[in-house]
């Protein structure tokens, strides 16, 4: 019946012939340093703006911005994929850091641009934005100029950038240190282990409850053995990261990790208001979950806790195969797009040892190519990830017709590819399911993730919020912190877990990602957003594949409102928009609920 055999390894020899030995990407290295030179001179030498006749100047600038960019990311990702595939190849190392090294003195040359465009008249400015050869750019060129205006003098900044080297960035350096330290030790199977927090916190899916509680109270312990050290941490970085903002003028914390989102925070509160609002089908949720486990309420340590055994196993052959029958009832763009990408090598998913842990999608623009790295293994969830890691790769393949310049998209609308196409696929899973409790399954595995983006990740952000409130006032200790956490955490699962996680703070490397504050709502509303676009594509039918390729096309030329507006005519600065999305998930925990009560 099958007649096509796809490679379970992808091919990166098409790109770069040898991995880290080869001598075509050593020529392609030495050329990115030679262009990046000559992009650097270019920059030295260019001037404030004064009149519109300066329009080609700007023109040719960018044109040779966008030509190192695309080199360096060409030789980035490939370095990226290689250093995944092998996490033993010590050559990919070294060529990672000289690359690494590249892209900061592109950074240095970029804001050297942005503090140029600054200085220009704003009267000179909206006249070159109106000349033909700049105005594709005029909504990327305001945003470089808008951030130059929000910030200092281009002497303080680098004397902040500077200094945060040492007394900002380390911070975050030191918690994954402090992290790499620990080590508890859990009785697994009847065998006593010691494990790496990593490890530790895999077992919260364990099936076996006394191994789960047990690896969540060790890891507890030792959070709080340390928990100074963590405080001492987060109160740093919390406490840089005010410091530069009043030094800027900028009151609210939420002002930057908005305009990296390019949404307003009407927006974000119109968000967080809809999901407030609609927090009880999952309490109800998280209770049956407890009674399924036996219980009388629901524990923190049982959330991930599986209440069925799925048994279903796809070969990788099967899994590409469904992928592309459900891909296919979308668009026949989605569908071709996804059975060259299984052809032509550009998926690693072959179960092997020395591969990293994890999934990504990886663009490799000049030759308008993408590789998706992962390791299969069978389960519906694997399936699920593929499809999800070709959702961002059809993503790239939607902004082919666009300038490199106009496809730098921000983290909330990053996941809205990959989301809609990992839907397509869980939602057909649960329809095809063979039996109740393969059905019980796949829900589940869809009922959880709403409960991480509407429960766990607003607890974070309720934390983040009011951590940073108080750090105005000075430093948080630990238990207070810990008040603080629970507090969030009762709060955003609406009192419906039987116990919380104090320590939670110390414990998520994400509350000490110094290059990335509040990492994480955007994740909620990436979620929501595709969740709508979904909803909308099931509404429409056939005829959304070309509607939807635009909207993905236009996902790094405007705001977050202005997105929905065009392309789904939506107010996202309205609950209403919120709530049919989260509608859809609702029906999920219902539907849960339902056929888990029959079951007993
Ligand atoms: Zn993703």
């Amino acid at each position: 019946m099958m007649t096509v055999t796809y490679p379970e390894q992808w091919d990166l020899d098409t790109l770069f012939p040898g991995g880290s030995e080869s001598r075509e990407l050593r020529l392609h290295m030495d050329e990115a340093v030679n262009k990046l030179s000559e992009f650097e001179a270019h920059v030295q030498k260019f001037e404030v703006l004064t009149t519109k006749e300066d329009a080609p100047k700007v023109a040719d600038l960018l044109e040779q911005m966008s030509h190192v960019m695309r080199h360096l990311s060409q030789a980035g990702s490939f370095i990226g994929c290689l250093m995944a595939q092998n996490t033993q190849d010590k050559k990919a190392g070294i060529l990672e850091s000289e690359a690494s090294t590249l892209s900061a003195r592109f950074q240095n040359s970029f804001q050297k641009i942005q503090q140029d465009l600054v200085k220009t008249e704003d009267g000179i400015w909206n006249e070159l934005l109106n000349e033909e050869s700049l105005r594709k750019f005029t909504f990327v060129l305001n945003e470089w100029r808008d951030e130059a205006k929000m910030l200092l003098s281009e002497k303080e900044e680098g004397l902040i950038t500077a200094l945060s080297i040492d007394g900002y960035h380390s911070w975050g350096q030191l918690y994954d240190m402090l992290v790499g330290e620990i080590n508890v030790t859990v009785t697994v199977d009847g065998e006593e282990k010691s494990l790496s927090v990593g490890q530790a916190n895999n077992l919260s899916s364990h099936k076996d409850a006394a191994v789960r509680k047990e690896s969540y109270q060790k890891l507890e312990e030792a959070w709080t053995e340390k928990e100074e050290f963590f405080a001492k941490t987060l109160n740093s970085i919390g406490g840089f990261r005010l410091e530069t903002y009043k030094k800027r003028g900028w009151d609210n914390p939420l002002q930057e990790p908005l305009h990296i989102n390019r949404m307003k925070q009407e927006t974000l509160d119109a968000m967080w208001g809809a999901i407030s609002k609609n927090k009880q089908p999952f309490v109800d949720y998280l209770n049956q979950k407890g009674k399924l486990l036996g219980k009388d309420g629901l524990d923190w340590y049982d959330v991930d806790a599986p209440v069925t055994e799925s048994t279903q196993q796809f070969s990788y052959q099967e899994g590409a195969e469904f992928i592309l029958k459900q891909f296919g009832k979308f668009g026949p763009e989605l569908e071709q797009f996804a059975q060259q990408a299984f052809e032509n090598g550009w998926i690693e998913a072959e179960d092997r040892p020395n591969k990293r842990p994890g999934g990504f999608c990886t663009s490799l623009p000049l030759g308008e190519e993408s590789r998706i790295f992962m390791t299969y293994s069978g389960s519906m969830s694997n399936v699920a990830t593929l499809a999800h890691e070709l959702g961002h790769a059809f993503h790239s393949f939607a902004l082919r017709p666009v300038h490199a310049l106009n496809r730098s998209y921000a983290m909330n609308v990053a996941e809205t590819a990959s989301t809609f196409a990992e839907m397509i696929v869980a939602d057909a899973a649960v329809k095809n399911a063979k039996s109740n409790e393969e059905k019980i399954a796949l829900l589940e595995d869809k009922v959880q993730r709403s409960v991480a983006f509407f429960m766990n990740i607003h607890s974070r952000f309720l934390f983040e919020t009011r951590f940073y409130e108080e750090r105005k006032n000075g430093v948080v200790p630990a238990a207070r912190l810990n008040e603080l956490m629970e507090q969030a955490q009762t709060e955003g699962f609406a009192g419906g877990l039987a116990s919380t996680h104090p320590h939670f703070w110390a414990s998520k490397l994400h509350f000490y990602i110094t290059q990335v504050p509040f990492y994480n709502f955007p994740y909620t509303f990436g979620y929501l957003f595709s969740l709508s676009v979904y909803a909308k594509a099931l509404e429409e039918g056939d005829s959304f594949e070309g509607k939807y390729m635009a909207l993905l096309r236009d996902t790094a030329v405007m705001s977050a409102e202005d997105l929905a507006m065009k392309h789904l005519g939506e107010d996202i600065t309205q609950q209403a928009f919120w709530e049919k999305g989260i509608a859809l998930c609702v029906q999920d925990a219902k539907e849960f609920i339902s056929l888990t009560s029959t079951e007993a």
